[in-house]
């Protein structure tokens, strides 16, 4: 969307009332799905409203889909009764008073009104069921707080508190209060993220106040700023997010020698062409934002990030091929040789590499790997060569590699091919 066309969009639309621009941008499905949970929590005599992000993105008119409920009430009884008009299935967290309901191809997130209070900064919130306002108060910015009445009664009107429309018109990432940051740092990452996603500007005390509480992520667990850099390398920009945390200082704080420049950007670009029309997968992005790391940075990211066996292995399979690449870059490789050199590793090390590299050679040898050689085998089997007299487990291993060298590198194309060449090799050994 064109982001000047945005005020505009905001003071022409209806702005007291939402119904119709609900009707307008939500699929029918759910619009008819909430005005039933509204009539059915008003039964209860709970009031139920829509709020967070798809109130946001309905008053900008940016596609958005996922459902956020908040019931003055309880979330999961709704959720519950709600499953079975809908013959949906529900996922209950008690811990947290929240349900997910799933029917059809739809999902919709239900919570029970709450309020938080920050016993030390960075530590997670003591919560307790509250009123909406309480709910809507312990949230991160102004654009956050917008809520629609979803009850019969006030069906459609608009709640906003802390004038999170004007913050919009005026494209604006706006903190509630001085202390937002100190309470939890991740709003940083959070604010940065929402500021570049949307084209808009963090508010100018906002920008103080972030800049003064850098030094909060401190206390923030690895595991919450690793779901902070996950949400970004989801954004359609990625490299948007982490320039701008570059040049804030907040991505030193992830890792001293990451970099957001011009070689990120343009290799995040080509991993999307190359993805498209799906997004890359995270792991790819994050083997790209890793690959001038060295292998002692790698493992303080990894652990700093508590990142998973998996995801640690792809950055340092990723290094690892690296320090191949200039084998990988000699012309004259035999295809059997690519694949001794590649075998084992992960896809998207292999991939994070071929788009890194300066050798056009290199790169077209680890195509060559993904595209035909990772997937070549030899016909016969262990128990073809058992059948034909080898009976030394290591004689089967040989010739089973020799097979494979001979198939990769084009010397046999058939299973005859690889039936003479076994009797040949056996000739040799009696
Ligand atoms: P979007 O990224 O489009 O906003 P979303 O609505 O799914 O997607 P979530 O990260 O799930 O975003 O957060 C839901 C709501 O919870 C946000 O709108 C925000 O108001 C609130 N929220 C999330 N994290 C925090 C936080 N750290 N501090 C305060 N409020 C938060």
């Amino acid at each position: 969307m064109n982001p000047a066309s945005t005020c505009a969009i905001i003071r022409e639309m209806e702005i007291t009332n939402l119904a119709s621009e609900i009707k307008k941008q939500l699929p029918a499905e759910l619009v008819n799905f909430m005005q039933v949970a509204g009539k059915v929590a008003a039964n209860q005599g709970q009031n139920l409203y829509l709020v967070g992000g798809v109130v946001r993105d309905l008053l900008l008119r940016r596609t958005n889909l996922d459902l956020d409920l908040v019931v003055e009430g309880n979330a999961i009884e709704l959720a519950q009764q709600l499953a079975e008009i809908n013959q949906g299935k529900i996922t209950t967290y008690p811990q947290f008073n929240t349900a997910k309901l799933q029917w059809g191809k739809w999902s919709v997130d239900l919570a029970t009104a709450r309020s938080e209070t920050y016993t030390k900064p960075g530590a997670l919130p003591k919560v307790k069921p509250s009123s909406i306002e309480s709910d809507l108060s312990r949230r991160d910015f102004t654009i956050n707080t917008l809520a629609i009445y979803l009850s019969p009664s006030r069906y459609g009107e608009l709640i906003d508190r802390y004038e999170g429309r004007n913050d919009l018109e005026h494209k604006l990432v706006r903190i509630l209060h001085p202390k937002s940051f100190t309470d939890d740092a991740t709003r940083i990452w959070r604010g940065l993220r929402y500021e570049q996603r949307l084209d808009f500007q963090l508010e100018q005390e906002t920008l103080q106040l972030l800049k003064r509480d850098i030094p909060m992520l401190d206390a923030i667990s690895g595991d919450r700023i690793r779901y902070e850099l996950e949400c970004i390398l989801q954004e359609e920009r990625p490299e948007q997010v982490i320039r701008r945390d570059e040049e804030l200082g907040v991505l030193i704080k992830l890792h001293p020698s990451l970099k957001g420049n011009g070689w990120l950007a343009e290799k995040f670009d080509q991993a999307r062409q190359l993805s498209s029309p799906n997004p890359p997968p995270v792991e790819l992005y994050l083997a790209l934002l890793a690959y001038h790391l060295t292998d002692v940075e790698i493992e303080q990211l990894t652990a700093y990030l508590r990142l998973s066996k998996s995801i640690a292995q792809i950055l340092r399979d990723g290094a690892s091929i690296k320090s191949k690449l200039q084998l990988l870059a000699y012309p004259e490789l035999r295809r059997s040789h690519i694949y001794r050199l590649l075998q084992g590793y992960s896809q998207s090390a292999i991939i994070a590499n071929s788009l890194a590299t300066g050798s056009a050679i290199a790169r077209r040898h680890m195509e060559t790997f993904l595209r035909t050689l990772r997937y070549v085998k030899p016909a016969l089997t262990g128990d073809d060569l058992i059948r034909m007299g080898i009976t030394s487990g290591l004689q089967i291993k040989e010739v089973l590699n020799l097979l494979h060298e001979a198939r990769l590198d084009g010397k046999v194309t058939t299973k005859q091919g690889e039936v003479e060449l076994v009797k040949g090799w056996m000739g040799e050994v009696t």
